[in-house]
């Protein structure tokens, strides 16, 4: 068996992903794929901050279907616009076992939604479209069936599997949802997976972005997922919690990941 550091390693090098490298690997970009001008602004101003991929939704898993759902196949052909402007892969969730082969065409990364930790037929699928898998954990998911998600993925013969910890249910009001650290770290230890901290979504508020990221850096985690858009307050969705270029930029100076030059 491997061990933990070399299973982190070798998924990380897998798609120049670069996990492993000592570097945390910074995921940022929109919550949602609104524009050309919009996807190539963000992608341009985090590569600029030192960020390693870009996300950005194109088929969005909305609470309610009168929300904006994404652009679905144009938001992907933007991303890889976006991508062939500045290099960064790409990260983009994949909903439904019907849309794997078509966002694998466009995405580096396929990520599998919180909502999704637990759809079985896409886990044992999405796996064999031969791209890293970023496995978010459900919205009330425990440890073990967390783990138990990543193993259906795992099974089906791809072990690059990046698991990302995106904030419980609890009775907490004042934050949308509670960013587990604890589990994230008992995770990364159990799995020997990389295991990144998304605190846009755990969070749901832009003050506590800088802390909580500090906070899962200073734990060990393999990196980050941070919600980037040049104007946050008319963002599509999740407006609350999106950073500017500005914010990202001081954001990644003060976790010393700013390179030199910006
Ligand atoms: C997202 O990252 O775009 C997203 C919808 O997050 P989650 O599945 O964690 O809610
Ligand atoms: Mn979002």
């Amino acid at each position: 068996g491997l061990t933990a550091e070399t299973k982190r390693t070798v998924a990380g090098r897998f798609a120049g992903l670069r996990l492993g490298s000592g570097r945390p690997m910074i995921i940022a970009g929109p919550c949602s794929v609104e524009s050309e001008e919009q996807i190539v602004a963000a992608a341009r101003a985090v590569k600029a901050a030192g960020a390693t991929a870009l996300r950005g939704g194109a088929f969005k898993p909305r609470t309610s279907p009168r929300s904006f759902q994404g652009l679905g196949e144009e938001g992907l052909r933007l991303l890889a616009v976006a991508r062939a402007e500045t290099g960064l892969p790409v990260v983009t969730e994949v909903m439904d076992t019907a849309q794997i082969d078509l966002v694998a065409e466009y995405a580096d990364v396929l990520q599998v939604g919180s909502r999704n930790m637990q759809n079985f037929a896409l886990l044992k699928q999405v796996g064999r479209a031969g791209k890293p898998v970023l496995l978010k954990r459900g919205l009330s998911a425990t440890l073990e069936e967390w783990l138990a998600a990543a193993e259906y993925i795992l099974e089906s013969g791809n072990d690059q599997v990046i698991l990302c910890e995106r904030g419980i249910r609890t009775f907490e009001t004042s934050t949308r949802n509670t960013l587990d650290l604890s589990t994230a770290i008992l995770a990364r230890t159990r799995s020997g997976l990389p295991v990144i901290v998304d605190p846009s979504h755990a969070a749901g508020r832009r003050d506590l972005i800088e802390p909580l990221s500090l906070a899962a850096l200073a734990a060990g985690m393999d990196g980050l997922m941070i919600e980037v858009h040049p104007d946050p307050d008319r963002a599509l969705s999740d407006a609350a919690q999106q950073l500017n270029f500005e914010q990202f930029s001081r954001l990644m100076a003060r976790l010393e990941l700013l390179p030199a030059s910006a």
